[in-house]
């Protein structure tokens, strides 16, 4: 018998719902832990209070002398709450979060002690990050990186640790995190959407990208996930048969929450109330064992700092629950996949959603100059907003018929089709004032009763409009929101930019209104902009041949998808909104390459490994039983044995044949890793393990769970996917 699984099940059959206890009032505990405005007045002079606060609303930088004050508040406030250290938390290009702890505790000199936490180590720290990518940065400059301090992100204490959220950067000046050109992109959209929104409303002076993410993942017994070794080094499961059933009755959707997944959830709700993130739903999704998370939105670079954490929150609560939290995309072949909606939206520091329809036809007006210019950002860059999203674990989910294809379209909607339909008609020049009213009243006016029955909200879109935001739904489960967000931003940046020139040049020059002009530019932009527009199933093959013909990009693979991160048009519009320079995105390409040829050399590594010493091993011991079965009924029946023995005789063939192509198909894959490993390129070496490397797992698979159907289930060592779904 198979020990390691057997006993993980029995352990999982054993456990029960972990107690939970919980306040009867969330929003007494909300932000408890976290270092903000209320709690900034409280332990901070006047002085260092307005400080923060400016560097906050405008950026502005924060004197040397006062973050000393600043540090001492939040020290004494940190350890009232029982914070015993203090970290510069950062997100790296890794994917996850960075931290180096330091106690607050220093020595005096003359044998004695103090808790110490100056202003130096509040700005500014210098983690030991020789093995951070860098994309050779670090290399070519010599720099090496230091961590600052983003006021705009609260402090917060998670366990026993002041965390300080900070940007990472090369003491050059170059990023080496995903913060660093996210804020320089919201910097952006808020400089261009403020110019834009300023035709609508004087007062506004800042505009605020806005994120909502919702995020999927699966939960699995940790008893169970430990038996799997592709499920802990990969995050994914490389083989197991499909169970009987699956998830076509949606019973796990629709029935209730599972009790020990509740607890874990109340468990991380709780934490992350402490935390200040504003977690508000909850939910089992499509496939079994598979749940869904999703807080009320933020501010984009806070609401990216909180899905960063809570990735790494889930995994600690998760671990008291005997959970596994897998956040890939695909960990079950066959099975929905997990992906993370990014809600999206700008809003004004005067309290108004720029893509929320408004009361008044001028508010109507700067809903639809929004809306269209937003459209036509994503038409002119679609392929940019695919490769932020290109991982090698994403791509196992674009485009297979669960989640949005790798095309990138925009759907708004059959009534909002039919307002864009109307303005594509506004007349080439100045409008006669009939043309306005009826424009006023019939068109622009009817915006906000339309959108509170538009319902058909069409699912299979990658980037669709959903009433008062868009919703960018090909992000990864695994992916830091910052890559997304940070092409979003800057594109919408830069066409609201352009967007202002035209305008003014057009009142200018051709003495044209302020309204007049804006419906003549808008006209022309949702003419061009139109083939990004698409209503029907995007799971359809009939939308990837439609596509083609519009000419927008399927780029179905990372590597290839990753190729216009680095084009001249990139790069020329990075520079011009001061998103990121050239070299910072070249590092960057190379690093998305280099991770994607890692991934899949580790996964070939562990299927290699489990398909020799596990699959096959396995195998051969069932052959054996089968032979000894034959040999004995051949003792009593002699030469008429074959009778008795004729399907065994059949199993042990099968067996031989499947252990023999998973051999040689392992021995080839090993050779094509050989082959790609020789490559310096880092584009080149990704492509050779997409195409040469990757294809052999598929291999390799078929036949490892062909042996799971035929082997006695005593045997098996890999617990099952029925096991691993259907356990909890
Ligand atoms: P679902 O996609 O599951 O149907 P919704 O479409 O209702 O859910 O999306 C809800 C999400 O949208 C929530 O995470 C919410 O915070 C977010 N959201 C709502 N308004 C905005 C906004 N103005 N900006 C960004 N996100 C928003
Ligand atoms: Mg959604």
């Amino acid at each position: 018998m198979s020990t390691l699984r057997f006993e993980a099940l029995k352990q999982t059959f054993n456990r029960k719902p972990v107690k939970i206890e919980e306040p009867s009032k969330r929003s007494e505990l909300f932000g408890s832990n976290v270092f903000n405005t209320s709690v900034m007045k409280q332990f901070l002079t006047k002085e260092a209070y307005k400080s923060v606060a400016d560097a906050i609303k405008t950026g502005s930088k924060i004197d040397r002398g006062v973050a000393e004050h600043i540090s001492s508040g939040m020290k004494q406030w940190a350890m009232a709450k029982g914070a015993t250290h203090y970290t510069h938390w950062f997100q790296p290009l890794t994917g996850s979060t960075a931290e180096k702890h330091d106690a607050f505790f220093e020595t005096t000199g003359d044998g004695g002690a103090i808790e110490k936490f100056g202003g130096g180590a509040l700005v500014q720290q210098e983690p030991d990050a020789s093995s951070f990518p860098n994309g050779g940065i670090r290399n070519t400059f010599e720099a090496r990186g230091y961590t600052a301090w983003d006021p705009t992100s609260p402090a917060f204490i998670w366990g026993t640790t002041l965390c300080i959220p900070t940007v990472f950067v090369s003491y050059t000046g170059e990023a080496l995190d995903y913060k660093t050109p996210l804020l320089r992109a919201l910097q952006a959209v808020d400089q261009s959407a403020t110019a834009v929104a300023k035709y609508f409303d004087k007062n506004v002076s800042k505009v605020n990208a806005t994120l909502g993410w919702e995020q999927e993942y699966f939960l699995i017994d940790s008893a169970l996930a430990a038996t799997r070794p592709d499920l802990q080094l990969s995050g994914r499961t490389l083989l197991g048969h499909a169970p009987a059933k699956g998830q076509q009755l949606d019973d796990h959707y629709f029935g209730s929450i599972p009790s020990r997944i509740l607890a874990f959830m109340r468990d991380l709700e709780i934490e992350c109330m402490k935390l200040g993130i504003p977690v508000k739903t909850r939910h089992n999704e499509v496939a079994p064992n598979q749940f869904e998370l999703a807080p009320i939105f933020e501010e984009a670079n806070l609401a990216v700092d909180h899905n960063s954490l809570i990735m790494d929150v889930m995994g600690k609560i998760a671990e008291k629950h005997h959970f596994k939290v897998v956040l890939h995309e695909k960990p079950f072949a066959g099975i929905n996949g997990s992906g993370k909606h990014n809600n999206w939206s700008l809003g004004t520091d005067t309290g108004t959603n720029l893509l929320s329809p408004g009361s008044t036809p001028m508010k109507n007006l700067q809903f639809l100059t929004f809306f269209v210019n937003i459209i036509k950002a994503v038409y002119e860059n679609e392929e940019l907003l695919r490769a932020s999203i290109a991982s090698a674990s994403n791509d196992h989910r674009l485009g297979a018929n669960e989640a949005p294809p790798a095309i990138i379209s925009v759907f708004i909607g059959s009534q909002l089709t039919a307002v864009l339909d109307e303005l594509e008609k506004v007349t080439d020049g100045k409008l006669s004032p009939q043309e306005k009213t009826e424009l006023k009243l019939n068109v622009v006016g009817k915006i906000p009763e339309i959108l509170l029955d538009n319902t058909d909200r069409n699912r299979t879109s990658p980037f669709a409009f959903t009433g008062n935001k868009f919703e960018f739904r090909a992000v990864g489960s695994l992916q830091n929101c910052a890559s997304p967000m940070t092409v979003l931003n800057t594109i919408v940046a830069k066409q609201l930019k352009d967007f202002k020139v035209e305008v003014d040049k057009l009142i200018k020059e051709k003495k044209m209104k302020k309204d007049d002009a804006i419906f003549n530019i808008l006209r022309e932009y949702i003419k061009d902009s139109k083939k990004i527009r698409f209503e029907g199933d995007g799971y359809g093959e009939a939308w990837e041949k439609e596509a083609e013909k519009r000419g927008l990009s399927n780029n179905k693979k990372t590597p290839e998808a990753l190729k216009v991160q680095i084009s001249e048009e990139t790069i020329k519009l990075y520079e011009e909104l001061e998103v990121m320079n050239k070299v910072e995105i070249e590092a960057r390409h190379e690093i998305e390459l280099e991770e994607y040829a890692m991934r899949i050399q580790i996964e070939g590594r562990i299927l290699g490994d489990i398909a020799r010493n596990h699959v096959i091993p396995t195998a051969i011991r069932y052959q054996n039983i089968l032979i000894k079965n034959v040999r004995g009924i051949k003792e009593i029946y002699a030469e008429h044995y074959k009778k008795h023995a004729d399907e065994q005789l059949d199993i042990i063939e099968k067996v031989s044949g499947h252990i023999a192509a998973i051999n040689s198909k392992v021995g080839e894959m090993i050779e094509a890793r050989k082959v790609a490993n020789q490559i310096e390129d880092a584009e080149e070496k990704a492509v050779a393990y997409c195409n040469d490397v990757r294809p052999h797992f598929d291999e390799i698979r078929y036949h490892c769970d062909k042996l799971e159907l035929l082997v006695d289930d005593e045997l098996w060592p890999l617990t099952k996917y029925r096991e691993l779904l259907f356990t909890r």
